[in-house]
């Protein structure tokens, strides 16, 4: 609308601009049906430009394909930006030279083959020379959230991505790639500029890279890919935002904002890191740099307020394999880390990921001028091996009192400005050659992607919508979930609330009582009160349920997930509720969840659970041991349980993977009495975890109850078992690895 404000002289210089600085082009032939795009396609010129006519296009297979001229491309675009859209079953291939595409918007629906937009028609045809800008892929995915597809892959050379916009890809599969896996795609000098990668929730297992350059089976092959000025925001697919899996590509300019994981230089050589901003505002995981490999350059970056430890610390300098094969980790040689900024952080980590395989310690590598500040002076660099392969320079810390490492730094107190840019630099002149320049610039989000589709906003999962208030009604319930917007609040009048049908939630949603000390009581006559379907998320507060009216069925649970693949990770959360005589049956469960669902949070706080059947939470449904699992963060606080017969939690993810950072358990201020004892339950233990992350076990009363059991698997796990009292219950049992057990006791 900014075009109408402007004065005619201003318009008439613009539209000069326009005149001069475009090849000369025909207005275009706008095509109505996909015959008539395909007879355009066939017919096409250099110079010639064939225009999608306004609407939906479904089930639209695009091939476009053609012999441009470097000052005449042929173009594919739209009738007006934004009111193009590409649904149902649809995808783009290109092939040919000097093409270029722009305007497409992908949603409602997926791709029928491997990818969205292709750089190829097929293994002999590829693009050369073209460019697809201003497309906008939005939650295009396959329903299946274990099925890989791709959403862009790059082949051929010379060939530009800029200015498009990728938004909530869901299901398994890098969001984009560029392969190397035919001679007419390597040292391709790609560009891929001025994207945005938006929100990427975690899928829980490897395959959750936003961009991967490369493979390893080709990452002793150059690539020269040019990665500059891209918004990378809540990319949390995995440990990998960026994979790195050849040689000679640039990463610069680039931000990355509240992403977790980093930006890997996982295999390949000669290449370089520079000028990149990661702000991680203190969520969980967020990370930096990860190094392996010969000849990288790490120069000029600023992390800030990065949380990640381990593969995903701010700066994470690995140990490589000995003679490794190809596709796992090369020892780090002849390697550059300077001037880069690392502020309040929490891990650098030095001859990472060393054990028996990882045994070749950095060499010939330098680690120079870099400032490390932390404004409490806390000391972040943990050392695994042995590092006298790395030269250390000239490096600062802020008031750190006993260094990790002793030469090459020096600690003193630095006092911070804030530069224009919003980055922090030393006041000190002397410090002028340490950390990042001064003139490093913070690429605008506005500046990617287009600016006819807007960027998601975050707001909050739960309660951003209307509040509605019912009473005790046949249906009422039923009604209002049924009409309820994403982010709603049903408040519920005291009484009795007897549910006749299936409540599904479609949406975000809370469920709550309108009066703290007239709390409702709802009872459910169908083997599940909630059913979470794909999209929803269900907060549940103040309020008191029974199982008793439930059918005389083995099996039922108070929620269960949906029985299929949920593309959307959901949330769960329980809050001051009373949970009772889940025990018409045998195995009524409160959760019940489904193969191929995660669950972001579970949380369960200031709540009691009394006679129950089956388990609270059963989250084992992953056993194909692939790296999955069901749930991210399991919380239980200041809670009760009493007389369950399965388990508290059970909590599975098996596997060797280390993409993940999940899952993550923590009880505490909790009591447990009589929980697990029941024959059917499988586990035998009152909480079973294996391949968990992080576990805290804290301040809880195990009274006569099943064992609690961590089985501790891949991925440096930490266990913590603390201040625990374990009445007429076995001790803890740890296996296959070690934990932190102190101030617990165990009594007859
Ligand atoms: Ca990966």
């Amino acid at each position: 609308m900014r075009w109408i404000k402007k004065t005619t002289i201003q318009y008439a210089f613009l539209v000069l601009i326009v005149i001069v600085t475009t090849p000369a082009v025909s207005a275009g032939v706008v095509v109505h049906s996909q015959a008539e795009y395909g007879k355009a396609v066939k017919q096409a010129q250099p110079g010639d430009t064939i225009v999608l006519a306004n609407g939906e296009w479904k089930d639209f297979e695009i091939v476009f394909t053609g012999e441009g001229k470097a000052d005449r491309p042929i173009t594919l675009t739209v009738q007006d930006k934004g009111k193009v859209v590409i649904s149902g079953r649809s995808n783009l291939r290109l092939a040919g030279q000097h093409l270029v595409v722009s305007g497409l918007v992908f949603k409602n629906g997926y791709t029928p083959t491997g990818e969205v937009i292709s750089f190829r028609r097929n293994k002999e045809d590829l693009a050369y020379h073209s460019r697809v800008t201003e497309v906008v892929i939005d939650s295009y995915n396959n329903p299946e959230r274990t099925e890989t597809d791709y959403w862009v892959i790059m082949y051929g050379r010379n060939n530009r991505f800029d200015h498009n916009h990728l938004v909530g890809k869901n299901n398994k599969g890098v969001t984009m790639a560029v392969r190397l896996d035919s001679e007419a795609s390597q040292q391709n000098h790609h560009r891929i500029d001025h994207n945005y990668f938006g929100y990427r929730p975690n899928l829980g297992s490897n395959g959750g890279e936003t961009l991967r350059i490369g493979t390893s089976h080709y990452s002793l092959t150059d690539s020269y890919t040019v990665v500059e000025n891209n918004f990378f925001e809540r990319c949390n697919g995995e440990v990998e935002i960026i994979s790195n899996k050849s040689g000679r590509n640039v990463y610069r300019g680039n931000v990355f904002l509240e992403s977790r994981g980093t930006l890997t230089l996982r295999h390949g050589n000669d290449n370089l890191v520079e000028n990149n901003v990661f702000f991680g505002n203190g969520v969980d995981h967020t990370g930096g740099i990860r190094l392996i490999n010969k000849r990288q350059t790490i120069r000029n970056n600023y992390m800030q307020g990065l949380t990640g430890h381990r593969f995903a610390s701010a700066l994470t300098v690995m140990n490589g394999v000995p003679d490794s094969p190809i596709n796992r980790y090369h020892q780090v040689e002849d390697s550059v880390i300077e001037n880069n900024t690392v502020i309040d952080s929490l891990h650098i980590e030095m001859a990472a990921g060393s054990d028996e395989e990882r045994s070749a310690v950095p060499k010939n590598t330098v680690f120079r001028n870099n400032l490390i500040y932390n404004r409490d002076g806390a000391s972040i660099i943990t050392v695994h091996d042995d590092i006298s392969g790395i030269d250390f320079e000239g490096n600062v810390l802020n008031a750190v009192e006993t260094p990790a490492i002793d030469r090459g730094f020096s600690s003193r107190r630095v006092e911070l400005q804030k530069l224009p840019t919003g980055l922090m630099r030393p006041v000190d002149p002397d410090l002028a050659g340490v950390g990042a320049s001064v003139d490093l610039a913070v690429l605008d989000r506005a500046s990617t992607g287009v600016d006819w589709y807007p960027k998601p906003d975050n707001r909050p999962r739960f309660g951003s919508g209307k509040t509605t208030r019912i009473e005790p009604a046949r249906d009422a319930l039923y009604e209002a979930v049924k009409a309820a917007a994403a982010g709603d609040v049903i408040e519920l009048a005291g009484g009795d609330y007897l549910v006749e049908k299936f409540i599904e939630v479609h949406v975000p949603l809370t469920v709550r009582a309108a009066d703290d000390s007239n709390r409702p009581h709802i009872e459910f006559e169908r083997s599940a009160l909630f059913e979470i379907k794909d999209g929803g998320s269900l907060k549940l507060e103040g309020l008191r349920i029974s199982g008793k009216s439930a059918p005389d069925n083995a099996g039922n649970a108070m929620i269960r997930t949906s029985r299929y693949s949920m593309l959307n990770a959901y949330d769960l959360l329980v809050e001051d509720c009373d949970v009772v005589d889940l025990d018409v049956n045998h195995s009524f469960n409160f959760l019940e969840v489904a193969k191929s669902t995660l669950a972001d949070r579970i949380e369960i706080r200031n709540s009691r659970f009394r006679n129950i059947s089956g388990a609270i939470l059963e989250l084992d449904k992953e056993t194909d041991d692939l790296g999955l699992y069901n749930a991210e963060y399991v919380t239980i606080e200041r809670s009760e349980f009493e007389d369950i017969g399965e388990a508290l939690a059970v909590l599975y993810r098996g596997g060797t993977d280390e993409s993940t950072f999940g899952p993550h358990f923590d009880v505490r201020q909790s009591k447990l009495q009589n929980v697990g004892k029941s024959k059917r339950n499988k586990s035998g233990a009152s909480v079973s975890l294996l391949g968990v992350q992080l576990a805290d076990i804290h301040d809880v009363e195990f009274i006569e109850s099943a064992p609690l059991r961590v089985t501790l698997t891949v991925g440096g796990p930490i266990t913590r078992v603390t201040n625990n009292t374990f009445k007429a219950t076995p001790a803890p049992e740890i296996r296959n690895g070690e934990a932190v057990l102190s101030d617990n006791t165990v009594s007859p």
